[in-house]
């Protein structure tokens, strides 16, 4: 894995290398499980608390909230190694810190504070965003939430909400005379879940539908609109969710290639040209989109404006390496990854996940080609 030396702009720094050595040691016993939570698809509590345990949940928080204000490009780090051993387990944790620090982020001093310190206390945090009509979109809901005593009352649905189950905060938007706003929602009687999270990968995220009826949105707890860009942790760690897919990929067909052998020659897969060449394709790509990636966590550390644009390059660059290295694992894998037992075919199933994630590899190619095309080269 690219990028872990502190030694290199685009790694953890040197002091928060304990942070990720905590992570490796964690990621190692939550790949242990990652093919059982895949098939039962319940969510990985275990993990969930024991993250929550290791400190990396408060590591994440600003300093003057109580954190370590761990840097971008060490979030991101995390959450590769995470993926690469539990994928389902990095998408909640991406989405809980995303909608925790995201709270704080916008909110007054006090209401900051408690969103920390709820965040330190082990309650868990989920993003509320997409919906079922504005689809990738997220960020443009369509659902209006009506005045009401306190606040404003919102009736309607969200859809693939990461570990909503387990959730005691969200982060909801909704239209507020006619603009996006967001809130922070403690769930009560008006949220209630409806479990249609039966996917082929990611299982064990449970990305279930919300539907809200006549949910208060407290209008103390009303996100202020920011006065300056701040990186969001969502944004910077999507990237990161694909790389440590692809990690698991290239490693998976790697294992299968050293030790598959053909009987008429008696060799490995690993002397044949065309998975040599395949091999170092994967290696390739995978670097440029590490590289690429780092970069962007970078310029999140900088709270460049660089960083919106590189994060929409990084996106599709590290969701289409995970998707051709596991789609070059079933190859190399033949009829023995293709079987339930081998990780090659749930790695597979995983990789597809992150591409059809807000913004999807279509939206960010979109976008990007527009830009090309105006600028005319
Ligand atoms: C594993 C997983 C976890 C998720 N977790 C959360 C979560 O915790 N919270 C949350 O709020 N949401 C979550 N989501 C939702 C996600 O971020 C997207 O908002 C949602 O998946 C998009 O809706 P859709 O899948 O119906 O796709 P659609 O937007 O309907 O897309 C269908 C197809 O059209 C393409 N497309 C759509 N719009 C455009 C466009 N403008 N230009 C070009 N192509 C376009 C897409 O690329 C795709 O190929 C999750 C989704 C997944 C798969």
């Amino acid at each position: 894995m690219s990028f872990v030396s502190s030694d290199h702009p685009f790694g953890p720094e040197p002091h928060e290398l304990g942070w990720i050595h905590t992570a490796t040691e964690l990621a190692a016993q939550f790949a242990r499980t990652a093919a059982e939570f895949d098939d039962t698809a319940e969510l990985p509590l275990t993990n969930l608390r024991r993250l929550h345990a290791a400190g990396l949940d408060t590591a994440t928080l600003p300093t003057e909230l109580g954190g370590s204000s761990l840097s971008y490009r060490a979030f991101g780090t995390i959450v590769r190694l995470l993926s690469a051993a539990c994928p389902s387990t990095a998408c909640i944790w991406l989405m809980h810190i995303g909608a925790a620090v995201g709270l704080a982020q916008m909110s007054t001093p006090d209401t900051a504070r408690y969103y920390a310190d709820e965040l330190t206390a082990g309650k868990r945090f989920a993003n509320a965003l997409s919906e079922p009509g504005s689809g990738n979109l997220f960020l443009m809901p369509q659902q209006t939430a009506e005045p009401a005593d306190g606040g404003y009352r919102l009736t309607g649905a969200k859809r693939f909400c990461s570990g909503c189950e387990i959730a005691d905060h969200f982060l909801v938007n909704a239209l507020v005379d006619g603009k996006p706003a967001f809130f922070g929602v403690e769930p009560d009687h008006t949220v209630t879940y409806v479990p249609i999270w039966d996917t082929m990968g990611l299982r064990a995220s449970r990305s279930q539908l919300i539907e809200f009826t006549g949910t208060l949105l407290r209008a103390d707890r009303q996100g202020i609109p920011a006065t300056e860009p701040r990186p969001n942790h969502i944004a910077a760690g999507l990237p990161y969710l694909s790389l440590g897919i692809a990690d698991a990929a290239l490693a998976a067909l790697t294992t299968h290639a050293q030790t598959r052998t053909i009987p008429t020659t008696g060799q490995t897969l690993t002397d044949l040209q065309w998975v040599q060449f395949g091999a170092a394709e994967a290696h390739l790509q995978l670097e440029a989109a590490a590289a690429y990636t780092g970069q962007m966590a970078w310029l999140a550390d900088q709270n460049s404006p660089e960083f919106l644009p590189a994060s929409m390059r990084a996106k599709p660059l590290a969701n289409e390496a995970a998707r051709d290295i596991a789609q070059l694992g079933v190859r190399i894998g033949g009829g023995s990854g293709y079987l339930r037992t081998s990780p090659i075919q749930r790695i597979f199933r995983d990789a597809q996940a992150p591409g059809l994630m807000a913004y999807s590899v279509e939206v960010c190619k979109s976008h990007i080609g527009r830009e090309v095309l105006a600028k005319g080269g």
